[in-house]
């Protein structure tokens, strides 16, 4: 098992495929965006392979593919099948997309061994989506949701992050679509990790906000205790399908439940979406390290976890590699 020193266990792995998207979230990636990583500084499969192996022995036991866009990577389901070897100590292959290209990869995804995929929608009208993602594209997005519950990769999530003066007034609308649809949707509270480092306290629509708004139309309750999970979960109270979750980092931090640590594109392990450290394993790997080094940079990796993270402090500064690298 991983234990960190607060005595949680780290079960979920996050790796970012790629630091290169094909939409420019304003939150994420507003041009003035930092330089991509160069190519061959990205691991390979084969290496994103050899690694997930030696953290699944080590304990990890969900996996989630992430990036930048992961699915502008070459035939990501080559990786898939790579990972679903790791099955059964390896228990679920995620992913994470906005959903552009994503119908059609859908089959071969499945096929390979994915068993869930998140999306993200921040609106439901076409010209902010535009606006938001900088790229036309609402309806091929809509499509890959229904793909996705079409060929059964389901609970289908999608996340939804919400700023103030955007789209705060369509979180009534989203939940909608969660009950029309059958989906959970995660509200996301805008956190400071944009590359244009454009990010200010007052834009960030609460958790508390976004619950009080969809529980005067639809009312809610929680679905489950938070067990290691940094989203809580919501049902309908008048027993619709579909699922609310709350992602509130800034204002309700989650840090003592948090189960997690992220595989950066270019091989260094964060134990924070915050941290101000990583922990170099592509150089290792790429000097030969053996299968019981790597997991033991690993293990000295996870000891150094942070007990929280240090958005709400005085003197928090934002880091310098942003979401799309680090991978949401
Ligand atoms: N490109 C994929 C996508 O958008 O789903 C996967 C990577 S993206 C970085 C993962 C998640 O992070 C997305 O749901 C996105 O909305 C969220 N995200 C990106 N920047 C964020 C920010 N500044 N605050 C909160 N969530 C953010
Ligand atoms: Fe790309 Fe996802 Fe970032 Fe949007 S949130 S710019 S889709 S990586």
């Amino acid at each position: 098992m991983l234990t960190d020193a607060y005595n949680r266990t780290i079960r979920d792995l996050r790796i970012s495929l790629t630091d290169r998207c094909n939409f420019r979230c304003f939150y994420c990636l507003p041009h003035g965006e930092p330089a991509w990583a160069r190519k061959e500084k990205l691991l390979n499969y084969e290496e994103i392979a050899f690694l997930a192996e030696v953290f699944v022995e080590l304990g990890i036991r969900k996996i989630r593919l992430t990036g930048g866009e992961p699915l502008v990577r070459r035939d990501v389901s080559v990786l898939v099948r790579m990972l679903a070897e790791l099955k059964p100590e390896l228990s679920d292959i995620a992913l994470t997309t906005n959903g552009y290209d994503f119908v059609r990869h859908a089959d071969d995804l499945k096929e390979a061994g994915l068993d869930r995929v998140t999306f993200s929608v921040d609106t439901l009208r076409r010209e902010r989506f535009e606006k938001i993602t900088g790229v036309d594209a609402l309806e091929p997005v809509l499509a890959s949701i229904e793909t996705a519950k079409r060929i059964g990769l389901e609970p289908v999530k999608v996340n939804a992050v919400i700023v103030r003066g955007r789209n705060e007034d369509e979180v009534v609308e989203l939940a909608a679509f969660a009950r029309e649809h059958s989906v959970s949707m995660r509200f996301i509270e805008y956190m400071p990790l944009d590359a244009g480092h454009g990010w200010r306290r007052e834009d960030v629509v609460s958790g508390r906000e976004i619950r009080k708004a969809i529980s005067e139309v639809f009312p809610i309750e929680a679905a489950s205790a938070r067990a290691s999970s940094t989203s809580q979960s919501y049902r309908f109270v008048d027993g619709s399908p579909g699922e609310i979750g709350i992602i509130a980092s800034v204002t309700e931090m989650f840090c003592g439940a948090c189960s997690r640590i992220r595989l950066t594109a270019d091989g260094q392990i964060r134990t924070c979406l915050f941290s101000k450290v990583e922990h170099d394993l592509a150089g290792p790997l790429r000097n030969g390290a053996a299968a019981d080094e790597i997991a033991e940079l690993i293990r000295n990796a996870v000891a150094q976890k942070e007990a929280q993270h240090y958005i709400n402090e005085p003197d928090f500064v934002q880091p310098e590699r942003t979401m799309s690298f680090i991978g949401g």
